[in-house]
């Protein structure tokens, strides 16, 4: 059908991540005023897949894809496409979506826009914006052709309108799944033995603004007298001065405080993707064209040691 939406969903154990419902959401204001159908695509063995408030939703119910593996995904959801023809595929701009969307759009030929933050359609044509340069900039982005892919930031929309209760046609995969050259061995939880960040209240994050592991003892310093713990961005965690439990983002936990401190934390969109949920951000940063201005509900262009010791003298 003309303009009709695919939107790849995410789940794990059959649950659903919230970047699921926030594009099946837009998905529906898209096709309210470009005329097509949103199409939920659960890929999956056995899992409940009512829950999207899409105009249908199709369940690949397979033993084969109990667990991501890029390969059978990607083969299925390129049969998808080529056997139904939406106008439009959304994924999301995750670890999964990243494999996915590049496979589609390698496998079609048809372009691919990443890290999109928003959607709409102008004169009938999609125009999509996506962030570049860690989202200093907006570009803004019209594909052409028959066919859009489009990888979307998560966090980014609203999840209340994607959620709903639609009935889901279960069907088996469109191909065969039985001689696949990837395998999948192990799903690896992370190790247990640190506090849960996801379960904090309040949380003074730092980042590499802090400039090495002999001053993450300031920050616990600080964290301690806030009632707090310490949780980090990805190159903190790289770099061995916080354990991985302590990550927040894409590659991390996503958490949702009462408060989150950003002590030198830029705001990439992986970062955001953990974190944009909490109730108060506050975020210290020398650099006042920091993205992370854009998001925080106060800041600061501040040098973080100079704030830290304030704080602990005011404390
Ligand atoms: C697939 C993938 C997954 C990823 N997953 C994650 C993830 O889970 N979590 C994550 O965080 N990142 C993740 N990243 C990395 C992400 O893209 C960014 O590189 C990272 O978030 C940047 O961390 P940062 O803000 O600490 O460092 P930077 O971007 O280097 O920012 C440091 C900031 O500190 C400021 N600063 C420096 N000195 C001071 C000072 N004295 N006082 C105040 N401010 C100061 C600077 O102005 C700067 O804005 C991922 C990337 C990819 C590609």
């Amino acid at each position: 059908m003309p303009n009709d939406i695919f939107v790849i969903t995410e789940q794990i154990d059959g649950t659903f991540a919230d970047i699921s419902f926030e594009m099946v959401g837009k998905a529906k204001e898209l096709a309210a005023s470009w005329g097509g159908q949103t199409i939920a695509v659960v890929l999956g063995s056995g899992v409940s897949a009512d829950a999207f408030a899409s105009d249908s939703t199709l369940f690949i119910n397979d033993p084969n894809l109990a667990q991501f593996n890029p390969e059978a995904y990607g083969k299925v959801i390129e049969a998808l496409v080529q056997e139904r023809s939406p106008r439009l595929v959304l994924f999301g701009w995750t670890a999964t979506g990243m494999d996915l969307a590049a496979w589609l759009s390698a496998r079609t030929g048809k372009p691919c826009v990443a890290y999109a933050r928003d959607l709409c359609i102008e004169n009938n044509a999609l125009v999509v914006n996506s962030q570049v340069y860690g989202g200093k900039m907006i570009a803004e982005v019209a594909p052409e052709g028959d066919l859009a892919i489009v990888a979307c930031v998560a966090g980014t929309f609203s999840t209340d309108a994607g959620r709903g209760s639609t009935p889901a046609t279960s069907m088996p995969s469109p191909v065969a799944l039985d001689e696949l050259k990837v395998k999948f061995v192990e799903a690896i939880k992370p190790a247990g033995g640190d506090v849960d960040i996801t379960a904090q209240e309040k949380l003074v994050s730092i980042g590499r603004g802090i400039g090495g592991k002999e001053n993450i003892e300031l920050a616990e310093e600080l964290a301690e007298k806030l009632g707090a713990v310490v949780s980090a961005s990805r190159p903190v965690v790289d770099a061995g001065w916080l354990p991985r439990t302590r990550q927040v983002g894409k590659s991390g936990l996503k958490v949702k405080p009462k408060l989150y401190l950003m002590l030198g934390i830029s705001g990439a969109p992986e970062h955001l993707e953990g974190m944009k949920s909490a109730e108060l951000i506050i975020a210290v940063n020398t650099d006042k064209k920091a993205p992370i201005f854009n998001v925080a509900h106060y800041g600061a262009t501040a040098d973080l040691f100079e704030v830290a010791e304030a704080m602990l003298e005011l404390l």
